[in-house]
């Protein structure tokens, strides 16, 4: 591996307590891409991750290689996961990004442990796993050959085009295992997409992702996903959307109204307030209850996705199909910041 290392500091004592970890080592690049972002390396002491509170996830365990993410979602509601470790829940969050550098290791030695049941594996149900970071740290093709050596059965959840870096490996593992990629396209609008998702690649890239990996036999279904109210909810909106899903020829269309949790809610409306001053009294009025849009609105937006999907010949969800989708895992505000270093 190329390290173009401008800063190689070694841990300070708060770093590692900080982390919960026995080294932590923080670096920065001098590429465009990764300027003005920090990177601390961790060596975790698990990698395996119980959901907590699982019952009401499509899963029980999922593997997190990194917190933070460089795609910068505004509204990412991992956002309040960066204030278990002391770090910043708005800009901190796109750009100090924590890597667990011994996760593919790690990983074969868990999942080879006489414990584990084989149970499936979620990723990128928190933060990305193919955010920028993974382009220069290659954890992923480690971690996906770990799970295919096993057959363990898996899914991974994305906005980030470089999956298709390792869609080798994926074809392998889904031969002799279960293989679940979702991407989530929320909207194809480009003046939404670069003002609310700016480290993101864009949706068409995005969908091309959906394209190729159909082309190689991989089913992939589209987390619609946020479908934002006001912005890109507009019956022309999500008629656009779904039909490129469609042309895209992904297997499933899954639709899910913005939340704002408490870490993601303040960023979310610093950022309204900036671009779109005019909808913040609306915004304050549709989340006034806490996090969810109010029942009548999510249900329309899924009514009307449902119908469009059926209209392009988006095929109906098969059974079992919803294990296959990941879907943003919900931060345990219960979690402690010790259970949360392991996520
Ligand atoms: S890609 Fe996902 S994890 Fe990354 S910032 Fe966006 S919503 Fe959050």
């Amino acid at each position: 591996m190329r390290w173009d290392n401008l800063g190689d500091t070694p841990a300070a004592p708060a770093d590692i307590a900080l982390f919960g970890t026995d080294a932590v080592t923080t670096r920065t690049f001098d590429t465009p891409e990764f300027r003005g972002i920090t990177f601390h390396e961790v060596r975790a002491r698990s990698i395996l991750n119980r959901v907590p509170g699982a019952s009401r996830m499509p899963f029980e365990w999922t593997v997190n290689p990194y917190r933070g993410c460089t795609h910068a979602c505004v509204y990412c509601f991992a956002r309040k996961t960066h204030s278990y470790l002391d770090l910043d829940t708005g800009l901190g969050f796109d750009s100090q990004i924590v890597v667990k550098i011994n996760a593919p290791e790690l990983l074969a030695r868990q999942l080879a442990s006489a414990r584990w049941q084989g149970a499936h594996v979620a990723m990128g149900t928190n933060v990305d796993c193919y955010q920028r970071a993974e382009g220069r740290y290659r954890l992923m093709p480690g971690i996906l050959t770990a799970l295919r050596d096993r057959a363990n059965p898996f899914s991974i959840l994305t906005k980030g085009t470089l999956i298709l870096r390792d869609l080798e490996l994926l074809t392998q593992a889904a031969r002799v295992t279960e293989v679940g990629i979702s991407v989530s396209v929320g909207f194809t609008d480009q003046e939404l997409w670069r003002t609310i998702e700016p480290g993101t690649p864009s949706p068409q890239r995005r969908l091309d992702v959906v394209r190729t990996l159909g082309e190689h036999g991989i089913d992939c279904g589209v987390l619609m996903a946020p479908v934002v109210p006001f912005l890109g909810d507009r019956p022309e909106q999500l008629r656009a959307t779904v039909r490129a899903i469609a042309e895209a020829g992904a297997s499933s269309v899954t639709p899910l109204v913005l939340h704002l949790r408490p870490g993601a809610r303040e960023w979310f409306m610093t950022w309204l307030r900036a671009h779109h001053p005019g909808l913040v009294r609306r915004y304050e009025r549709m989340y006034a209850d806490g996090a969810y849009a109010p029942t009548w609105y999510q249900r329309r937006i899924t009514r009307q996705v449902h119908e469009l999907a059926a209209e392009f010949g988006i095929g109906p969800a098969h059974r079992g199909a919803t294990r296959r989708i990941p879907v943003p895992e919900e931060p345990s505000l219960s979690a402690t910041p010790e259970q949360l270093t392991l996520l």
